[in-house]
């Protein structure tokens, strides 16, 4: 059997280049370091750029130079997605072979127009946790030589997982067992401890889209497997996505991390931070002559733990 000694725990901040780093970035990043050392472990910096229209190289720069100055050291090299699009594409294929994904061609305008005209008639159309329509299934019956045929002539589509097929699918490879994780930190309810994974409330997720050959969900998850991850600590807006990771590392059989899923960093006005509001950014506490001590007793004065 392996000794602990021989398999440190593996802790990574993963950021998208897409705009500055807030404090609550300066939170996660800090909190899985510290974690990282005070379990020996390694912590691992990845720079999650799928979506490369976005993600801008100015704004990797300044992740660099924001988590320098708050005195993280990360290992070298440093994981940039975009760099592994052919590792998540023969996933992605290993997926469509298994008939566990489908082309979905209807645009999320086109999504929000059908299901206004469905609410039209007083019902309600399924959101997922994050509250954006779910793909209609009746689209996983396309038939597959006319889709074939549309992506032949050029039409724009994404791929999606077939959730009820995936979901039937992962039941064969876990034999009983249910679908879980083992949480650390909380969900938005207080569910701690081990979490039932309910994948179906995000409907069919996409898999790759034109405009980002992966998605969030496929990428994060083959990167957390392909690094060795141990332990995912990240803000607790992703509690629900752990649901489709989770369904994701069964089908491919990936082994499954422990999660901790912490508080999220509030703006003044009670409402989570944004990237695009310079204010908060790491930069511009740097700049107004605050230290990283300072950041930490910010934390600690609003219950936020380091430890
Ligand atoms: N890249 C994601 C973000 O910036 C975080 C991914 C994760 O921690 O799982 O929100």
């Amino acid at each position: 059997m392996d000794s602990p000694l021989s398999k440190p725990a593996v802790f990574r901040f993963a950021p998208s280049p897409n705009g500055l780093l807030h404090l609550g970035h300066a939170y996660s990043a800090m909190l899985n370091h510290a974690l990282a050392m005070a379990a020996d472990g390694r912590f691992l910096l990845r720079i999650e750029d799928i979506d490369t229209v976005r993600c801008r190289p100015e704004y990797e720069e300044a992740i660099y130079r924001d988590l320098h100055w708050l005195g993280i050291e990360w290992e070298r090299p440093v994981r940039r997605q975009s760099e592994h699009f052919p590792f998540y594409q023969r996933a992605l294929d290993e997926l469509i072979a298994r008939d566990l994904a489908y082309p979905a061609f209807l645009s999320r305008a086109e999504v929000r127009e059908r299901m206004a005209r469905f609410e039209a008639s007083g019902e309600k159309w399924p959101r997922d946790p994050d509250g954006a329509p779910c793909y209609p299934t009746e689209e996983r019956r396309l038939e597959r030589t006319l889709a074939l045929r549309w992506i032949a002539e050029g039409r724009q589509h994404a791929w999606r997982l077939d959730m009820d097929a995936a979901i039937e699918a992962a039941k064969g490879k876990l034999a009983g067992r249910s679908l879980e994780w083992n949480e650390a930190g909380n969900g938005p309810d207080g569910e701690t401890g081990r979490v039932p994974a309910q994948p179906d409330r995000w409907g069919d997720v996409v898999l790759s889209r034109p405009d980002a050959p992966s998605s969030y969900h496929l990428s994060v998850t083959l990167d957390d497997a392909a690094q060795g991850v141990t332990h995912v600590v990240r803000g607790k807006d992703l509690f629900h996505a752990t649901s489709v990771h989770r369904l994701l590392q069964v089908l491919l059989d990936l082994p499954e991390p422990q999660y901790r899923h912490h508080e999220l960093v509030l703006g003044a006005d009670g409402r989570k931070l944004s990237k695009s509001n310079r204010d908060t950014g790491i930069s511009a506490y740097r700049e107004k002559g605050l230290s990283p001590a300072d950041l930490r007793a910010l934390f600690a004065r609003d219950g936020l733990v380091l430890d």
